[in-house]
């Protein structure tokens, strides 16, 4: 495979379009959701990366976009300059990881049992139809709270986001919090049917760019043209911030298709 015979590139300082890195968001931008990638996609960040730096940036875990974009036999770390996984909490920069950073971390044993106290508190007094189990779940980046809790059912996690859109409960929550925690610097974010997450404000994929700004202390590379492709960029998306961000170039695709359209153009491949 063509990807596997152009395994050596130039040194970041010594790719031809200097001082440019190419990065991208994952799904439904380098594959189709939730699936993998095809040959011809690797094949041209192969080509790509023979003239200036690489990297993905996404939301969800690194075991995930191994699966995604590596195979058994490739780790995903050969196929990119630069990893992001969890918007670029978790790191690897040519092969090996960077420092990780925690919400707990970040945030304080302290502050942080503030905020599961009063979470707990605040759902043991809201009465629901169904409750289950696992009301707080603990993650790397963010912290992830279901009224319901997260052991429902598929059926009863259906049935409360219905009770949801009535009755608000989500909502209400996120209200309480934001009262009770004004200077916490947190963001919450209410997705998918039972839950919502709190991160750290900013903690979203323009994280990310750090990484990629500390370049100039590590080779001395300094990006100053960064491109970034993405399929939601529009506010509320999860590419929105770094898109609209003033240090990236930001191209806003429809589907991998289209990401190797703009590739080859902008990129002459
Ligand atoms: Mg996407």
């Amino acid at each position: 495979m063509a990807t596997e015979a152009a395994s050596i590139y130039p040194s970041l300082e010594n790719r031809p379009v200097k001082g440019t890195i190419c990065l991208f968001d994952v799904d439904e931008t380098l594959t189709p959701a939730r699936s993998s990638a095809s040959p011809e996609m690797l094949e041209l960040l192969s080509k790509l990366r023979h003239k200036c730096a690489i990297g993905y940036v996404g939301g969800s875990d690194f075991s995930k976009q191994q699966e995604q974009l590596g195979t058994s036999s490739i780790p995903v770390t050969t196929l990119f300059d630069f990893c992001f996984a969890e918007n670029g909490l978790i790191a690897y920069r040519l092969g090996k990881p960077l420092a990780t950073t925690s919400f707990i971390q970040w945030l304080g044993e302290e502050k942080y049992q503030n905020l599961v106290d009063f979470c707990l508190k605040y759902i043991a007094n809201v009465k629901l139809p169904k409750k289950r189990g696992t009301f707080v779940e603990f993650r790397n980046g963010m912290v992830n709270v279901s009224p319901i809790g997260r052991n429902a059912s598929m059926q009863e996690r259906n049935e409360f986001e219905e009770y949801d859109k009535i009755h608000h409960i989500r909502e209400d929550m996120v209200e309480a919090l934001k009262k009770e925690f004004p200077d916490y610097g947190l963001t919450f974010s209410i997705g998918g049917k039972i839950s919502f997450d709190v991160f750290p404000t900013g903690w979203d994929k323009t994280y990310c760019l750090r990484h990629v700004e500390a370049e100039k202390h590590i080779s001395g590379t300094e990006y100053k043209t960064i491109h970034f492709f993405g399929d939601k960029c529009y506010p509320g998306g999860n590419d929105f911030e770094i898109f609209s961000d003033s240090r990236t170039v930001g191209h806003s695709v429809s589907g991998p298709e289209d990401t190797m359209k703009k590739l080859k153009e902008l990129f002459d491949l």
